[in-house]
């Protein structure tokens, strides 16, 4: 399976910035052969700028892209919204539902991310599912317990390993510089996919990415560690060469 390399810009970028870093990523996939045959690039640009995006990546197959979030509605009355159906008019292929940022600064719920991940899934995109326990709940050794709860009350009904993603992100390290060592990785991982394969046939081929101060130094050992499918990159997304030395 090829690894999933997301790049999170979140609220960045002016336009010209968007097109310059565009262009950057699709011209350093290009040069690197190695970078094409291991690895999947998805781009999650700001809302306004998917059209840029869309049209600096023409037909290129390497990069696809998607946004950081979509409504938990179908249409409607609903002012400021993004309807899923909207981003698949807009040839995204991918949505982020439940990053942290939206859990903390809009109080979304374990319920809205999963009406909004089925809406993902129903308009035939693929949806990214965060989860993560914050500091204060891995002190009090609840990490396990909070994701657990989190990972099965967010799951969209329907999800399958090829319209769903888990994207473990321990809050504390994001955006923090504090990134979960190797082996906290590999635990809460695998404690992952074992509870996926309490609910999923194919929970083994389910993509679980890491997400959390992920850099050229600690992203390819972080990629080389069991259950790892990939990783979601905020902060040095925002520079195509580091962007791209996470993939090695
Ligand atoms: C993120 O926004 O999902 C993220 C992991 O950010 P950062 O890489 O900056 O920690």
């Amino acid at each position: 399976m090829k690894k999933l390399i997301a790049g999170n810009w979140k609220m960045n970028c002016s336009l010209e910035e968007a097109k310059l870093l565009i262009a950057d990523v699709i011209n350093g996939v290009y040069q690197n052969q190695a970078l094409q045959g291991d690895n999947e690039f998805v781009i999650f640009p700001p809302f306004i700028y998917l059209p840029t995006v869309r049209h600096a990546l023409g037909n290129h197959t390497f990069i696809s892209f998607g946004a950081q979030d979509c409504s938990p509605h179908d249409k409607g009355a609903y002012t400021g919204d993004i309807s899923a159906s909207m981003l698949k008019d807009s040839a995204c292929t991918y949505a982020i539902a439940g990053h942290s940022e939206r859990r903390k600064y809009h109080c979304e719920s374990n319920a809205d991310i999963k009406a909004k991940a089925e809406q993902v899934i129903k308009n035939g995109m693929t949806a990214i599912v965060c989860i993560g326990e914050t500091q204060e709940e891995r002190d009090g050794g609840r990490a396990e317990e909070v994701v657990q709860k989190q990972l099965f009350e967010s799951l969209p009904a329907g999800a399958h390993a090829r319209n769903t993603v888990i994207a473990y992100e321990p809050v504390w390290a994001i955006g923090t510089g504090k990134t979960a060592s190797e082996t906290d990785i590999l635990m809460m991982h695998s404690f992952i996919r074992e509870a996926l394969e309490e609910k999923l046939a194919d929970a083994e081929n389910m993509r679980i990415l890491y997400g959390g101060s992920v850099n050229p130094e600690n992203g390819p050992g972080i990629l080389k560690t069991p259950n790892v499918d990939g990783v979601l990159v905020g902060g040095a997304s925002l520079k195509a060469q580091d962007f791209l030395a996470i993939a090695g």
